[in-house]
């Protein structure tokens, strides 16, 4: 069956590395007959900020507003905002989800860090019960494909910068891992912007190369449920 990939992409502009990377993967996944979406954040102006305004309707407590509380509420409810209803039906449709990006201060930049706060909420992508390897998305892929203004040296152990694993931590076990998915290892394009253009083309061809079999790719391995205490 034809796989569905959803491509959360964020940067402002369609002649950056970065759009050209999706561009590649949107390519490639077609070609090989997935259905592919693309949610281009800054063009659909999304929203960052978790407030109030995502909820239609009347609070659960509107002398304290929980966020997580309230989000939850209206997701059983479907008193969700419109936008984020529009997401999570591309996250149920998906296999696979992309996150492209540039990296911002060792993270996704604020507009997609807004996607995952009000996207991937309580009930819809958790749940006391439903994490990490029982996760609600256990069925699902999902990786970081990212570009970086730093060097690989710098973000080596012994770099100025340390490990990127470390820094990429949060995002691949605290969101993604946390959520269910199976975490494809990241693609990491380093610091495109001080490379010759012929190494940038190499690069987003080692892409394509690395796309035709990204589907059959071991995930990740983290810590299993069964040894948390
Ligand atoms: C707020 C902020 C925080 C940041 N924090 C960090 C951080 O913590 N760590 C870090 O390492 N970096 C950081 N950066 C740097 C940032 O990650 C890089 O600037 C970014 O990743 C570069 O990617 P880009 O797509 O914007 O590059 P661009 O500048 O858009 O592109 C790089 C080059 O590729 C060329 N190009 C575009 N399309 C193609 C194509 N099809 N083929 C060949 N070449 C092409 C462009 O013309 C350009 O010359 C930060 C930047 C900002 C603004």
């Amino acid at each position: 069956m034809a796989k569905s990939v959803l491509i959360v992409y964020a940067h402002q502009s369609p002649k950056s590395f970065n759009a050209a990377v999706k561009d590649v993967a949107v390519k490639e996944l077609e070609k090989q007959g997935c259905k592919v979406t693309v949610s281009d954040l800054y063009n659909m102006e999304f929203k960052a900020s978790a407030t109030r305004e995502d909820i239609n309707g009347e609070l659960k407590n509107p002398d304290h507003f929980r966020y997580g509380e309230e989000m939850e509420a209206a997701w059983r409810a479907q008193t969700l905002s419109d936008d984020i209803k529009a997401e999570q039906e591309k996250v149920r449709e998906a296999d696979l989800v992309i996150f492209q990006f540039p990296l911002y201060w060792f993270s996704v930049p604020a507009i997609m860090k807004g996607w995952i706060d009000r996207v991937l909420i309580g009930g819809f992508a958790f749940s006391l019960e439903k994490m990490y390897d029982n996760g609600i998305f256990k069925e699902k892929k999902a990786m970081l494909s990212f570009t970086t203004g730093a060097s690989e040296s710098m973000f080596s152990p012994d770099g100025i910068n340390g490990d990127i694993n470390v820094a990429l931590w949060p995002l691949q076990n605290g969101v993604l891992h946390f959520c269910g998915f199976q975490v494809l290892p990241p693609q990491i394009f380093w610091s495109p912007a001080h490379c010759p253009d012929a190494v940038r083309a190499a690069l987003l061809e080692s892409w394509g190369g690395r796309l035709k079999a990204l589907m059959s790719e071991q995930p990740l391995k983290f810590a299993p449920v069964s040894c948390s205490i």
